[in-house]
């Protein structure tokens, strides 16, 4: 009597907790589904004076006749970052064409699985499209910052108009421009490929975890030894799959409040119509300043300046 009552007990017990653990192997299943199912959204912003090949402006322009190979080169460039991305795990890859006219990469040739944000102007320029949906950002083909020797087409947004752009006191190259739009957003950098002065600044700026994928030495602002082109893709489809699944080693590149602005051109009368807009200071007869609490705003106002300088 006492063994059967007990065993009873046993059974209403267990019963008891019947509904709870059910509710537990539901909510498992549940979020195991929802951890497979979330989404791995890349942004790839590419330039083209950091392709592989490229060491001169006339493959970077539409009217040259060199130009049509180089676009080749780019378009496979950034079709080895994608496969490595998609193989390190990304879901979705938005690529941004993000040099001059902004039509360079052939979209029938780029990889299917991608985006392409092609043409311009486009609000946010080389990172129109990026939000805070992203996980990971990456910049291909990209390029040392004005003022850098020995790295291929060294400018900064503007060969004609900047001699240089310093936010809070930092010397920018785009790469650190750009960074800083993501990291608004609260997106990482994760991985650059560009020559080796590019790869040197982006690793200074953005720390040592950065993937940098150097794919050619500059020995002047126009001559490069291009590495072999086989290994070259190799290392960008393998370092993109590397960056994807380190994704938690980088943060995004997010500067303090207020910042400062300072913008340098070449010429004097550069900066006489940018000194007309309410809130911007000429702080000399080359140099524009001014200070936003919103660094998107701010740099909605420099890429401003820049067009009027480069209208006269
Ligand atoms: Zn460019």
């Amino acid at each position: 009597m006492t063994k059967k009552l007990r065993w009873s007990s046993v059974i209403i017990f267990l019963w008891a907790l019947l509904p709870w653990v059910l509710m537990d192997v539901a909510q498992a299943e549940v979020s195991t589904a929802s951890t497979a199912e979330e989404p791995l959204k890349i942004f790839v912003s590419v330039d083209m004076e950091g392709i592989w090949g490229v060491v001169h402006g006339n493959q970077c322009s539409a009217s040259s006749p060199e130009y049509q190979l180089a676009r080749r080169w780019m378009v496979e460039d950034t079709n080895a970052v994608v496969k490595g991305l998609f193989e390190g795990g990304a879901t979705e890859v938005v690529v941004n064409d993000s040099h001059g006219s902004m039509r360079n990469i052939i979209a029938s040739e780029l990889d299917p699985r991608a985006q392409l944000i092609s043409g311009s102007p486009k609000p946010l320029s080389m990172m129109e499209g990026i939000d805070s949906s992203y996980r990971a950002c990456v910049f291909v083909g990209y390029h040392a910052r004005a003022g850098s020797a020995p790295a291929i087409l060294d400018h900064t947004i503007s060969g004609a108009a900047i001699y240089s752009i310093k936010i809070n006191g930092i010397e920018m190259p785009e790469l650190g421009i750009n960074a800083a739009v993501a990291g608004y957003y609260g997106v990482p950098v994760v991985m650059l490929a560009g020559d080796t002065e590019t790869c040197r600044q982006a690793k200074e700026l953005l720390g040592n975890s950065l993937v940098t994928v150097p794919v050619k030495e500059a020995v002047g602002r126009l001559a490069a030894r291009n590495y072999p082109r086989e290994k070259v893709l190799a290392e960008l489809r393998e370092g993109a799959q590397k960056a994807v699944s380190s994704l938690k080693a980088l943060k995004p590149y997010e500067l303090k409040p207020p910042y400062q602005f300072e913008v340098n051109f070449h010429t004097s009368q550069q900066t006489e119509s940018g000194a007309l807009i309410p809130g911007v200071k000429r702080i000399g007869p080359r140099t524009l300043t001014f200070t936003t609490k919103d660094f998107l705003e701010g740099y909605k106002l420099m890429r401003a300046l820049i067009s009027l300088a480069s209208s006269i």
